[in-house]
């Protein structure tokens, strides 16, 4: 996991907004080409020639999508670029470019502000985009992060939700469920810390867990693979809200069906032992858990031998055609209709 500093805290009045900007925006490194001007005047002005333009922004809210009581700032910054590079990502694109806009209360010292940029930074550097501006100002409550990615991609290489046919195969990436369990992990242990402010939180049998749901990565390396295994998905989309609403959508747009098979869901081993602990149910939490920032796809049945047995892809299930509806085939052979519990569903129960 990232570092934290511990420091002594500089008020941002003290410091104002152009000298934080400046502060805040030094260091920045530009890897592109395209990237002609970065921060520093009006707009940023970007260079891109016979190439599709990406452009994709989220926005994350203190006490709605984190809670800063277990989400370090630095992993924050991280995961804000992350969640916005996943989209560029499940496009079938290159991502080259964000701005970064930040409201802050002035309960946030300056060196709160340098962990956020600080994992800004590192995923800039490590997913190799130019950070090339946004805005900052004050709020009256909390912190509120707004990326905004801009990535490339050649016309014929864009890959959109609705192009899944029938019989073609779904394939999934990595593993799913983790991240959900992470939080819930991290909740359990708040609410320990609550009660008895000296207990020590032991989380070593979680690892995984945590870190899938404080430093997601979003899956850059399968855009490469794909390319490189020269198969194009027939549809894409990235799983932020958990893979049966995700399939859903993928379903919906393609005006198509599928069959998806419970035994062929990708878990992690500290998923299964951590959902018998919780006395949950693995499928459940992949189906309907959130953030795993994984890419689910679908490609036709020819490309099929060109990503068998890659450790990376697992085959899931397949289309089929619209009136054959939706379902998941469980280990006993039930078929059960996908429903769409995404993420926020499960926060309300
Ligand atoms: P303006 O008055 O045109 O909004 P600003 O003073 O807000 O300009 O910003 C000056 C420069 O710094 C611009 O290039 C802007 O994109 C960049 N910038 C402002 N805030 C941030 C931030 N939080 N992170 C990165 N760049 C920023
Ligand atoms: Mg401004």
């Amino acid at each position: 996991m990232l570092e934290n500093k511990n420091q002594s805290q500089t008020t941002l009045s003290d410091l104002g907004e152009f000298k934080l900007i400046e502060h805040l925006t030094n260091q920045i490194k530009i890897h592109h080409k395209s990237t002609i001007k970065g921060v520093g005047d009006d707009c940023a002005v970007l260079e891109i020639k016979n190439k599709q333009i990406l452009v994709t922004t989220d926005l994350l809210v203190e006490g709605v999508h984190f809670d800063l009581s277990y989400m370090p700032l630095k992993h924050l910054g991280y995961k804000a670029v992350m969640v916005n590079l996943s989209d560029v990502y499940a496009m079938n694109g290159e991502a080259k470019q964000i701005t970064v806009s930040i409201a802050v209360s002035n309960r946030f010292p300056l060196e709160a502000l340098e962990e956020l940029y600080a994992g800004i930074h590192l995923a800039c550097a490590t997913y190799q985009v130019d950070l090339v501006g946004g805005d900052t100002t004050s709020s009256t409550k909390g912190i509120l992060i707004s990326i905004t990615a801009i990535g490339e991609a050649n016309k014929e290489d864009i890959v959109y939700r609705d192009g899944a046919k029938p019989s073609d195969l779904l394939v999934v990436t990595g593993d799913l469920g983790a991240a959900y369990l992470g939080l819930q992990v991290l909740e359990r242990e708040k609410q320990v810390f609550e009660v008895n402010p000296n207990s020590q939180p032991d989380l070593e049998n979680y690892t995984y867990l945590i870190e899938r749901h404080l430093k997601p990565e979003a899956r850059k390396d399968v855009v490469k693979l794909l390319k490189d295994l020269k198969v194009k998905p027939t549809s894409m989309i990235d799983i932020s809200d958990g893979l049966s609403s995700e399939i859903l959508h993928l379903c919906r747009q393609s005006k198509v069906g599928c069959n998806l098979y419970e035994d062929k869901i990708p878990l992690d081993q500290q998923v299964i032992t951590t959902c018998e602990e919780f006395n949950m149910d693995s499928t459940t939490i992949a189906l309907s858990g959130g953030e795993d920032y994984e890419l689910l796809f679908t490609i036709s049945q020819d490309d099929y031998p060109k990503i068998k047995g890659n450790p990376n892809l697992t085959v899931i299930g397949h289309i089929t055609e619209k009136e054959e509806g939706k379902y998941l085939i469980t280990r006993g052979n039930q078929k059960i209709e996908l429903t769409a519990q995404g993420w926020n569903a499960m926060k309300e129960e």
